[in-house]
């Protein structure tokens, strides 16, 4: 077998369904690029309160379904929809562990019973699969939620008929969250106390999904190959840094792609105006209705360099070196905007420098695709400061728009963004390396400057609506890892 030809994906998340960040798109869209190469793709998914009632169409399978839930086998509801590119998705429901206003906590604290929740999701991706007679040759296991699929697989459900030969990938899109829980509470994920030592889920005395997903792998992939390298030492590894070094020759960076018919500045539904390449004009206008609907100052800004940012307002992101230089970025003549939704503590530090610069900088709190499609098109410079950043998908989308990426040198934003070279003239954007708000500022000072030299800029945004980050680049990657662990 040369090619993996059938692949269940087992994730938390996935567009259009559901989304908090960049692992819903990536769930969403890599199984339809895969599909697109000849692969029979399907999806597990949690049937959510904030899917459900949405009118996508989904059809229940009338089958008998257990799974494993807190200490014994507990039924299960099955329905099944479809993402736009035609991949089935099997959407398991219990309305006591998924019909809640949150996917993983209730705005302020993570629910209590999160182990018990993804790992019956973990049971009942398996489950489906019997019940459904899908032999997958790979099961392709997402983040801490689904981790545990992976040494499912090689422990209870290690007989069962549909998965002989069944190899496992398990990518990570992010190791600050590792799902950890208190190890008395193991009899929840149906393993037995053989798994719960170093070469197993155990994680610094407690039960960590993540490190499930690492150590039952196959292969295991990361967004980037920069974050591939970086997880392996202390400073990104967070404490599996170890795990990850002992697997590292199963540890494989794979750049993310992005929706590239959903973020396509000559055809996008959400601007007031298209562009491309060739015509820039509809830019201009973009910019011009961006000023306005977040009430900004257009008759300074327009003629001046506008940086947008979207983003989760969490550490991660960067907000601590980016709120100390707010009053200097205005004071280059600059105007900011911010989608995000996050932390109250971010949001207030972004809040009083906003009401310091009344028209200067405009602030949008919440989640709201419309408006980021805007904000990517209107804006002349992209920002991503991340103290880390796994891939990151914004700086791709903000290239892809002609809005030029100033990012910090880590992870994917330090794959996806070539420096700007003022004697070569080549690259496509700006980038730092020290997590300092000094570094963020001199690098923003001279994205401004080269703003004013309009032929130079053009190039530079040129070049970098000519990069290829397409998910059909991507998907060819994942089809030769599949077919390397078969
Ligand atoms: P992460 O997964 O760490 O949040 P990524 O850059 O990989 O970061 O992905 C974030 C995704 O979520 C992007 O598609 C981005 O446009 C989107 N996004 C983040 N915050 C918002 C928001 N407040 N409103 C709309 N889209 C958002």
């Amino acid at each position: 077998m040369a090619v993996a030809a059938r692949v269940l994906f087992v994730a938390s998340e996935a567009v259009p369904f559901v989304k908090t960040g960049g692992l819903a798109d990536v769930v969403g869209a890599l199984p339809e690029a895969l599909r697109a190469l000849g692969v029979d793709v399907r999806i597990v998914l949690p049937w959510y309160r904030s899917i459900r009632g949405r009118g996508f169409p989904v059809r229940r399978h009338e089958v008998s379904l257990e799974a494993w839930l807190g200490d014994r086998w507990q039924a299960a509801g099955l329905l099944e929809g479809m993402t736009p590119g035609g991949v089935p998705v099997y959407f398991l429901e219990r309305d006591d562990l998924y019909d809640r206003p949150g996917l993983y906590d209730d705005g302020r604290w993570e629910y209590g019973d999160n182990l018990e929740r993804f790992s019956f999701l973990c049971h009942g991706a398996l489950r489906i699969c019997e019940v459904l007679g899908f032999s997958p040759h790979v099961v392709h296991a997402h983040d801490w939620q689904a981790g545990l699929a992976l040494a499912l697989l090689d422990g209870p459900y290690r007989d069962s008929g549909v998965f002989q030969g069944t190899r496992r990938v398990f990518t990570i899109h992010n190791m600050g969250y590792q799902g950890l829980f208190d190890p008395g509470r193991l009899g929840a994920t149906g393993l037995g106390s053989e798994v719960f030592h170093y070469g197993g889920v155990e994680h610094g005395g407690a039960i960590s999904l993540l490190k499930a997903g690492i150590v039952y792998a196959d292969a295991i992939t990361t967004v980037s190959p920069t974050y591939a390298r970086e997880i392996q030492g202390s400073e990104y590894g967070m404490g599996l840094d170890g795990a990850l070094h002992y697997r590292r020759e199963r540890l494989h960076g794979i750049l993310n792609g992005i929706d590239a018919s959903a973020w396509d500045p000559a055809r996008d539904p959400h601007l007031p105006a298209r562009f491309h390449a060739d015509d820039l004009g509809g830019k201009r206008a973009c910019k011009e209705a961006l000023l306005g609907e977040l009430g900004l100052d257009a008759a300074h800004l327009l003629d001046r360099p506008l940086v947008g940012m979207i983003t989760r307002l969490v550490d991660q992101k960067g907000l601590d070196i980016l709120v100390p230089v707010l009053d200097a970025l205005v004071e280059l003549g600059m105007g900011l905007v911010v989608l995000g939704q996050g932390d109250e503590r971010h949001q207030r530090a972004l809040g009083e420098a906003a009401a310091r610069h009344p028209g200067r900088i405009g602030l949008r709190f919440g989640f709201d695709e419309g408006l980021a499609h805007r904000i990517v098109a209107g804006s002349d410079l992209f920002l991503v400061p991340s103290r880390y950043e796994p891939c990151g998908l914004t700086q791709m989308y903000a290239l892809r728009y002609g809005t030029v990426p100033v990012v910090r040198a880590t992870g994917g934003l330090e794959d996806s963004v070539r420096s700007y070279d003022p004697l070569g003239r080549g690259g496509t954007g700006f980038k730092f390396r020290a997590y300092h708000p000094d570094a963020l500022l001199s690098v923003l000072r001279e994205a401004a400057m080269l703003w004013w030299n309009r032929t130079r800029w053009q190039d530079l945004q040129r070049r970098g609506m000519a990069e290829d980050n397409s998910w059909s680049r991507s998907a060819r990657a994942y089809l030769g890892l599949y077919a390397s662990v078969q």
